[in-house]
């Protein structure tokens, strides 16, 4: 079972394993959608879960605003953890985690991801990534949203004044915003959508209540981290796998009973794709709801979890199945068009926009 550990207490080795990994993937391992790199094909993918080829949004989308938010995002987290191992021929390399409720200084200090060893430092007058394994002239954004033509790796760290559109975040989450949004019931509730009725994935997302959480993050980091293509900057993963190390503490509470996904099968009203049994697009097939719901049955644990009670023991749990293929390549038609894929809450809004973060 692979660990997947704190980034900040990664060794150097650890670090440099990771990053290097990374790389592989973005320039010796192959596109299997027909792209430049294999890196490139999970930017694509999660573009393309937002947004229809003619640059709309989709309606409803296949990972966000919806109950597939957890597994969608769990399955595209293990198959680029899966691919890593392959690239490095190291099949206990795992996805760090950034836990942004404790380490939250932009600059590189220790316990910082935004270290030179990890994921760099930008340029305090141009936000561009200047340091680091993902530095300018090194790390080439590809795959762009329609109307960006921007290549460089851009990140704003809290520092607004580097967004002129749209919704800005000068602070992370805090604790207090994680602890409740893990009291938070049920995992999703009709009409399986944003803002409607308080649930935990709508309020780890970030549509509902205080905190903001997940979309908070990507506003926070800014720059590569604001379009549909946000996986163009490696933190996105560390990120969603702190998201993802969160849905398993919310679905493993500290003594009291485990916790289920909903919309269960032929829940009517529920978007395709999101309900347990259906299969989760692009993939389809095999790759379900259900399939990305048991974190041990896909064999990864989190480093600070309490001792899991029946580890390997789950011989009728479904073993996730790795998509070795996207059937189709997604052309993309794009007009210009300012889209805003992540947004505050209207309880962080109505306290005041940006600041406000209790
Ligand atoms: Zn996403
Ligand atoms: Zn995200």
């Amino acid at each position: 079972m692979n660990v997947r550990k704190n980034q900040a207490s990664l060794t150097t080795g650890e670090k440099t394993a990771f990053v290097n990994a990374v790389l592989k993937l973005k320039t010796t391992v192959p596109s299997q959608i027909g792209l430049t790199n294999r890196y490139d094909d999970y930017v694509q993918i999660h573009m393309d879960s937002m947004m229809l080829p003619d640059g709309s949004d989709r309606v409803p989308g296949w990972a966000h605003r919806g109950p597939a938010f957890g597994p969608w995002h769990r399955a595209l987290l293990r198959n680029l953890e899966l691919d890593l191992q392959d690239a490095a021929g190291d099949p206990n390399l795992s996805l760090p985690y950034w836990d942004w409720t404790v380490n939250q200084s932009p600059d590189a200090v220790v316990g910082s991801p935004w270290t030179d060893d990890f994921m760099g430092q930008m340029d305090p007058t141009t936000d561009v990534v200047k340091t680091g394994p993902f530095r300018q002239g090194v790390w080439v954004l590809n795959v762009r949203q329609m109307g960006i033509s921007d290549t460089m790796l851009r990140r704003a760290l809290g520092r607004s004044v580097f967004q002129t559109t749209g919704t800005t975040a000068a602070t992370l989450p805090t604790p207090t915003n994680v602890g409740n949004a893990l009291l938070e019931t049920p995992y999703d509730s009709p009409a399986w959508s944003v803002g409607a009725a308080p649930s935990f994935r709508d309020r780890i997302e970030g549509w509902h209540g205080p905190g903001s959480i997940h979309n908070r993050v990507h506003l926070w980091v800014g720059g590569s981290m604001l379009p549909s293509t946000s996986p163009n900057d490696p933190i996105f993963f560390l990120h969603h796998c702190n998201i993802d190390r969160l849905w398993a503490q919310w679905q493993h509470p500290s003594g009291l009973p485990s916790r289920n996904y909903v919309p269960i099968a032929g829940t009517v009203g529920a978007p395709d794709g999101h309900r347990l049994t259906d299969a989760m697009k692009p993939w389809g097939g095999a790759v379900t709801v259900q399939s990305a719901t048991d974190h041990h049955a896909m064999q990864y644990k989190y480093d600070d979890e309490p001792g899991v009670p029946h580890p390997l023991a789950l011989p009728h749990r479904l073993a996730f199945p790795k998509w070795q293929h996207v059937p189709q390549k997604y052309e993309h038609q794009h007009h210009p068009m300012q889209m805003f894929m992540f947004d505050l809450s209207p309880e962080d809004k109505a306290a005041g926009g940006h600041a406000r973060n209790q």
